[in-house]
């Protein structure tokens, strides 16, 4: 049984092209993903070739400025293709997803120099982009201490600091580096940090070390910057805009990934009916059994309430409307629907799901990441719970219109 009478809302384009997708997934990506679960230099040859067929399938990059390859401009639209894009968890670099925000925040507050030198390459798959915020002294939650320091001098920022959790940090040809450029400590942290373009190439910059997630690389590193020059042109936005910049970009950045962790959720889903179906389900009647069909429940539920969740935020922020309300709740539900639906086809598959055997240890793993990534659960919840408590003050009131 299918959902196709949800896609009613969708173009056609976006209704052939998850089409497309889904099938370039079943038949090219999905017998390959043992493979890149290995990783080494067989998993990355088979990433790159994956990469370059999804290129020439015309599925790259898809939710890229049209005027750089890309093909929808809709979020809402693209939900029905993310989704499908991201019933792998190799998804991100496969159809360039990951660099498809950062191509975004160029086109946007970026200046002809940045067009032409980083999002031109970025979009003909020759340069990967990276995105620095997080910091090793200091904690993620909190920008305002941000310490990482970028001083104008003779017309280039002098930058000094050090980044980690960065995704992509080897692969990277430049990082989008949040560093602050207030000299003055009383200035207020809304207009202290800025956005600055670092090549990896510079003079002191330097790839410290590469770190695992629960035992995988997943391509996260430590990064440091040393007395490193790039041109005063390199800033995106406006001098102490960072922190602007950063909620945009953290907004579309936590829908984006929201909706590929609804295709990984409905792969978990799709496992899980595999396999209660399967002659070693049938043969303990799985189909049956009352607590397996509370694990269909609950995961169905979960999904689709992030599902529809992320179509509202995805609406507002294609609508230009104010919506830090409903893309933190959409991310928190979204985060949640997938670690519940990993954790519940884990527990169907019995041995196997905690084994190598399956794509679910590796689907459960990015879970796990997906309450600390983009924002921590709690943050999130405090921040929401700020606002919607907030909305009663003075005799107000929520608006669930
Ligand atoms: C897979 C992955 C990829 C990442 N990629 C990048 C990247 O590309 N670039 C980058 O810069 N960073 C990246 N990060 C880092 C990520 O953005 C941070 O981990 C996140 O912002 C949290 O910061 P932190 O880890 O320093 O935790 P901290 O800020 O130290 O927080 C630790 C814990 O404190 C608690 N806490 C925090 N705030 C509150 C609050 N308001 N109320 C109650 N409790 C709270 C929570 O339990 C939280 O988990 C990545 C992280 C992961 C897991």
């Amino acid at each position: 049984m299918s959902g196709n009478h949800q896609n009613n809302a969708h173009t056609a384009l976006a209704q052939s092209l998850a089409e497309k997708t889904r099938s370039f997934i079943d038949t090219r990506v999905i017998p390959n993903e043992a493979l890149m679960a290995e990783g080494g230099e067989v998993g990355e040859q088979v990433l790159a070739q994956l990469t370059e067929e999804a290129r020439n399938a015309g599925l790259w990059g898809l939710y890229y400025p049209l005027e750089y390859g890309g093909k929808l401009t809709s979020l809402e639209d693209y939900l029905l293709v993310a989704e499908q894009e991201g019933r792998t968890e190799f998804s991100q670099s496969i159809f360039g997803a990951h660099s498809s925000l950062d191509a975004h925040m160029m086109l946007r507050h970026g200046n002809a120099k940045i067009h032409a030198e980083f999002l031109k390459p970025m979009a003909e798959g020759k340069l990967v982009s990276s995105y620095g915020m997080t910091e090793p002294d200091r904690g993620g939650s909190f920008p305002a201490l941000i310490s990482t320091s970028a001083k104008l001098e003779d017309g280039q920022w002098l930058i000094n600091g050090r980044k980690w959790f960065v995704c992509n940090t080897a692969k990277a040809g430049f990082v989008t580096l949040l560093a602050r450029t207030a000299t003055d400590e009383s200035v207020p942290v809304g207009k202290a940090l800025s956005m600055i373009l670092v090549p990896a190439t510079s003079d002191g910059f330097k790839v410290e070390r590469e770190i695992s997630m629960l035992g995988r690389d997943l391509g996260q590193g430590e990064m440091s910057f040393t007395e490193v020059k790039v041109p005063r042109e390199n800033l995106i936005g406006v001098e102490g805009g960072g922190i602007a910049l950063m909620g945009e970009r953290l907004g579309i950045g936590r829908l984006l990934r929201s909706l590929h962790w609804m295709g990984l959720a409905q792969r978990c889903f799709d496992l899980m009916g595999e396999r209660v179906h399967s002659p070693r389900g049938i043969s303990a009647r799985l189909p049956d059994k009352q607590l397996v069909r509370q694990h269909f429940v609950e995961a169905h539920q979960a999904i689709v309430s992030a599902r529809e969740l992320i179509r509202i935020a995805a609406r507002l922020v294609d609508a230009s409307e104010p919506c830090d309300i409903e893309v933190n709740t959409a991310k928190m539900a979204a985060s949640k629907a997938l670690c519940l639906a990993s954790d519940s086809a884990m527990q169907l598959y019995g041995a196997e799901g905690i084994s190598d055997l399956t794509p679910l240890a590796g689907i459960y793993r990015i879970a796990r990441t997906t309450r600390i990534l983009d924002g921590s659960d709690e943050a999130l919840t405090s921040a929401v719970g700020r606002r919607l408590v907030d909305a009663y003050k003075d005799g107000g009131a929520y608006c669930f219109a």
